[in-house]
């Protein structure tokens, strides 16, 4: 099998985990050669209700005795969608209150971008460094790290990249500016949580220049932070929220949401401006309609800020500098990427799976799903702490 994988499946490094999956349930893994590994990465924020929960599982059994794909979005009314979109829309404020289904992340942002061009009349985009917003073109221009950019430049012209978290910079959002784009809190770029003051700031730039603020909380959504989306702990409304990863459950979906003002403007000049096939399969909005239930009947938005207590709490170690972030989106930071290695290896061999964020190799990532069991989550940090230890004495 791992020969196949080698020859057949593309691989994006030299270096892939390459571990033969059997099973997962709930907070596990359980690889092939009989080993139970603790999920601490969630799939990166996607589990957030651990795996193959059985309400979700439940969700998807209807549907798949109903029906799968019928026709290209938005045409045919499909109960599972709108049931969905009704729930999600019943926890949002009341400009966001219209939602287009896709399958992924990027793709979300690309429609998010493409709405607030269309909506404006203008080309301008600002996005902020260390930001990862996808890899589909659209997206990967508004990503701010270069290294990632370079090799596929040119990319979409009018692209402007911000320090982020710093006021003084917002004075290049003008009057040709269609959007603005930043997560509420950076993940990829090192679980970065910026002023309270400056998202303040961001949000009166915004509406001073009637640029559109998109906030992509693909990774911070579905209450991985401590709140439903990570927007609440800012007290600022996007007029975009772009969402993806654990909205489903564990099934692929995304989605933009916003006004139905801006929507408005997919409908004509041309009309069906912006559509896709399989956006909104049933089946994943059957599953991220399970989801949405699970996460509000267990309080996991409130369990996420518990977990992070206990983390801040037992995992002090001389070898962590800083533990940041909210909820159960934290970061390790240690001192060197060769004690992240080395650290990330042990917890693997010891049974926990833990990785870094795609700009940082110095920054353990910290994700486990939200209703972790609390014995599993002393177990992991009592792995994590010995790792810790041994390079310590090395
Ligand atoms: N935005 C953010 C903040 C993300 O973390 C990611 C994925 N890591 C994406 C967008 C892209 O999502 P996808 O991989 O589903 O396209």
């Amino acid at each position: 099998m791992i020969e196949a994988f080698r020859r057949h499946i593309a691989l994006t490094s030299d270096e892939p985990l390459a571990l033969e999956v059997d099973r997962a349930e709930g907070s596990h893994i359980f690889l092939k050669d009989g080993r139970k590994i603790i999920d601490f990465i969630s799939g990166i924020s996607v589990s957030s209700i651990g795996h193959r929960h059985p309400r979700v599982l439940d969700a998807i059994r209807t549907q798949l005795d109903r029906h799968l794909h019928i026709m290209v979005y938005g045409e045919f009314v499909q109960e599972p969608q709108v049931r969905f979109a009704c729930n999600l829309a019943s926890r949002l404020p009341d400009s966001l209150q219209t939602m287009y289904f896709t399958m992924t992340g990027t793709e979300a942002n690309e429609g998010a971008l493409k709405l607030a061009k269309k909506f404006t009349g203008r080309s301008g985009m600002i996005a902020f460094e260390r930001s990862y917003h996808g890899d589909t073109h659209g997206s990967l221009s508004v990503t701010g790290r270069s290294v990632y950019r370079d090799p596929f430049q040119p990319l979409l012209p009018n692209v402007t990249i911000l320090p982020f978290d710093n006021e003084a910079a917002l004075e290049s959002i003008d009057r040709e500016t269609a959007c603005v784009i930043t997560e509420p809190i950076q993940g990829e770029g090192g679980i970065r949580v910026p002023a309270k003051s400056w998202m303040k700031a961001l949000r009166a730039r915004c509406d001073e220049t009637g640029a559109i603020l998109i906030f992509d909380e693909v990774q911070t959504g579905f209450a991985r932070t401590g709140t439903l989306f990570a927007f609440e702990h800012f007290g600022v409304i996007p007029d975009i929220l772009t969402l993806a990863k654990a909205i489903g459950g564990g099934m692929p979906l995304g989605a933009f949401v916003s006004r139905s003002e801006l929507f408005d403007t997919f409908r004509r000049d041309p009309p069906l401006s912006h559509v896709t096939t399989f956006g909104g399969h049933p089946v994943s909005c059957a599953a991220a309609d399970a989801a949405l239930h699970v996460l509000l009947e267990e309080r996991l938005a409130d369990r996420a800020l518990e977990i992070e207590k206990h983390v801040r709490v037992r995992l002090r170690h001389q070898a962590i500098t800083e533990i940041r972030g909210m909820g159960c989106l934290l970061g390790m930071q240690l001192r060197d990427a060769a004690v992240l290695r080395s650290v990330v290896r042990t917890c693997l061999d010891r049974g926990v799976l833990l990785g870094s964020t795609l700009h940082s190799d110095t920054l353990v990532r910290l994700a486990p799903p939200l209703n972790i069991p609390i014995e599993v989550l002393d177990e992991a940090i009592d792995i994590i702490l010995s790792a810790l230890d041994e390079q310590t004495l090395n």
